[in-house]
């Protein structure tokens, strides 16, 4: 439920930011916030709720930097823009080897049991696909990626990891870009000897295959296959470096 909207403005979101009792946010040193368990959490408890305005990317990008880093992306266009003063429920910090993951859009729930004085953490891979808070992590697990951007969830072994625990949207865009079968040798064959003659028609033949859409169009194929909206313009207009790097990928892919 939205309260107060119109078409085109910012709505208010019906959930308040939250935070569970059983941890507090923490101003960390130098600088920045935290939130530390301070009594045991068992698993699969609700420990935070993401609240504040929903905004759209264009709307989003307007506000200062320090508010937008306590936001969360909820759909490939919207965000969940955290208030303007810090709230208990915006100080999660990211980390490479988390103890929480995504619920829903906006919901954050323990994924084991968390000590008393252990850090609630989770990666923003599983929430954020844009790039208005990418970063080098200095989250110190074994694990660590080293840089936190805004194509992390197209990783694979974070793909398997967070299976249950990725944003709705972010599931979503995931699904659309596994494709349901991997090129044969022979098909790979067919994509490379046919593609300098009409590169977008090679690409057509070879995405049918892989989508198991035996009849769909450039258009449907791409929006299959790519979920990023960009990206996705870049292949509609047939750029020469877009429809490369989709051939490369297809071909990388083939079984053997
Ligand atoms: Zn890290």
């Amino acid at each position: 439920m939205y309260s107060g909207g119109h078409a085109g403005r910012d709505r208010r979101v019906d959930v308040r930011n939250y935070l569970s009792p059983l941890a507090e946010a923490r101003e960390i040193a130098p600088k920045g916030f935290g939130s530390f368990a301070v009594t045991p959490i068992p698993m699969g408890t609700i420990v935070a709720t993401f609240g504040g305005t929903i905004v759209n990317r264009i709307n989003f990008e307007t506000y200062p930097l320090e508010q937008r880093s306590r936001s969360i992306q909820i759909d490939v266009d919207q965000f969940v823009l955290g208030p303007e003063l810090r709230e208990p429920g915006d100080s999660i910090n990211h980390s490479c080897l988390p103890n929480c993951g995504m619920r829903n859009a906006t919901q954050l729930i323990a994924m084991g049991p968390i000590a008393v004085g252990e850090e609630l953490t989770y990666d923003y891979a599983t929430s954020d696909t844009s790039d208005y808070d990418e970063f080098e992590c200095a989250c110190g697990s074994d694990n660590c990626r080293g840089r936190v951007s805004s194509n992390d969830w197209k990783l694979l072994d974070l793909q398997t990891r967070y299976r249950q625990i990725f944003s709705p949207y972010v599931q979503r865009k995931i699904r659309a870009s596994q494709l349901v079968r991997f090129l044969t040798k022979r098909d790979a064959e067919d994509l490379v000897n046919n593609y300098d003659a009409d590169p977008q028609q090679a690409l057509v033949r070879a995405l049918r295959i892989v989508t198991g859409m035996p009849n769909a169009s450039w258009r449907s194929l791409v929006a299959q296959v790519s979920p990023d909206l960009e990206h996705r313009e870049f292949l509609y207009g047939a750029d020469q470096s877009s429809l490369d790097k989709l051939a490369q990928h297809l071909n990388e892919q083939r079984s053997i």
